[in-house]
């Protein structure tokens, strides 16, 4: 844990805020049930305090991507939800069947090899095995080819054994409502649903849920929009802000007009200028791509960043502010609610996505809200 006074930044995660948006993605899905995908650390924001959050506010069924990251869940929920669900998407790690049923945690089995390993994994141990199975509708990803299904439709014996507690598949543009990629997966995945056993659905992501109920199925599965990342491009952002990252002011220096800043000297102020240098760099997951782009806010006035990104540093040009507020030790709001991270990652070409599971271990990080 690094301390406040010895971090260059200060991230500050608001987990009321992930509880007011996992309700607000519930009430969205209707009758649908409402899981939390919290792979990759809960997006970069720490699967510990975030689970824990999200099943204080009711959530019973989570998504990761890794079996290490599911053993890791099943021990923070063990006080707050041992009956939770927990699926690992990347599927069936070949060799560790007894690790899933160990910590009773769901495969995602993605293809015939991985559904015949847990079948004879179920026959060995005399016991069902509850697992989902994953259907590829338009990813190309991971999951079973439509060929796949319909070889496993025609062998009775393809799921003995195996307790099928969900079908899925995932979309590829639902953040676009009007691509037409969207009906097509859903109705692949509808045609593909007929020859599988019976079981509940389960097909959209956070954009997903903005859809329409075509899409809602049994259980939605949103990660993004938990941490606050915009769901559609057309529409407003309904969610809440989660985090705020503030970068702290090392120094503060006056430049001449002519002056270069940073390596390979890449800005040159056009005017007298002042400076204020931030401990915040990409090594902390503040992209390089920034330079000369990104910016911060001090109060509200948007402070541009100068000048390269190098590992540890940003400069960014604080000409419009009063001294008293850029001076050493102040800080920089670089990810705040008037700069979302969706704002930043835009300067940065990129997704939040790629903001939020990039932000760095050097910031020391403060919890807000959340249990009670
Ligand atoms: C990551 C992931 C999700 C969550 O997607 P968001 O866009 O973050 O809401 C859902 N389902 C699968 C299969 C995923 O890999």
């Amino acid at each position: 844990m690094v301390i406040a006074e010895h971090a260059g930044a200060i991230l500050t995660v608001d987990l009321d805020a992930i509880v007011s948006n996992y309700r607000l993605l519930r009430d969205r899905a209707g009758d649908a049930g409402c899981a939390a995908v919290i792979k990759a650390d809960a997006y970069g924001l720490g699967a510990g305090p975030v689970a824990t959050a999200l099943a204080g506010g009711g959530c019973r069924d989570f998504f990761v991507a890794l079996l290490a990251e599911a053993v890791e869940l099943r021990s923070i929920l063990a006080a707050a939800a041992a009956d939770a669900r927990i699926y690992v998407l990347n599927g069936l790690v070949r060799g560790e069947e007894h690790t899933y049923a160990e910590h009773g945690l769901i495969p995602v089995l993605n293809s015939t090899d991985e559904i015949a390993a847990w079948r004879a994994f179920a026959g060995a141990a005399g016991t069902s095995q509850k697992a989902a199975i994953q259907i590829d509708t338009g990813m190309s990803r991971l999951g079973l080819e439509h060929a796949d299904i319909e070889a496993l439709g025609a062998a009775d014996d393809a799921f003995a054994g195996i307790d099928i507690r969900l079908v899925m598949s995932h979309l590829a543009c639902a953040y676009d409502r009007d691509n037409p990629l969207n009906h097509q997966q859903r109705v692949l995945f509808d045609a593909a649903r007929e020859l599988l056993p019976d079981a509940p659905a389960s097909l959209a992501n956070s954009s997903g849920i903005f859809l329409g109920a075509d899409f809602h199925y049994d259980l939605v599965r949103p990660g993004a929009s938990l941490f606050g990342i915009a769901p559609l491009m057309e529409i407003p952002n309904p969610m809440a802000q989660v985090i705020k990252l503030q970068g702290k002011i090392l120094q503060v220096r006056d430049v001449d007009r002519g002056r270069t800043v940073g390596y390979g000297a890449t800005h040159r102020a056009t005017r007298q200028s002042r400076l204020a240098t931030v401990g915040v760099g990409y090594a902390d997951g503040y992209l390089r791509y920034l330079s000369n782009r990104g910016s911060g806010f001090i109060g509200n006035v948007r402070v541009p960043v100068v000048g390269r990104v190098s590992m540890d540093l940003i400069t960014l040009d604080v000409t419009e502010i009063a001294e008293s507020d850029a001076r050493p030790g102040a800080l920089v709001d670089l990810i705040c609610n008037h700069h979302t991270i969706d704002q930043l990652a835009a300067e940065a070409g990129t997704i939040g996505y790629e903001i939020l599971t990039g932000l760095g271990a050097r910031y020391h990080r403060r919890y807000v809200g959340a249990p009670d």
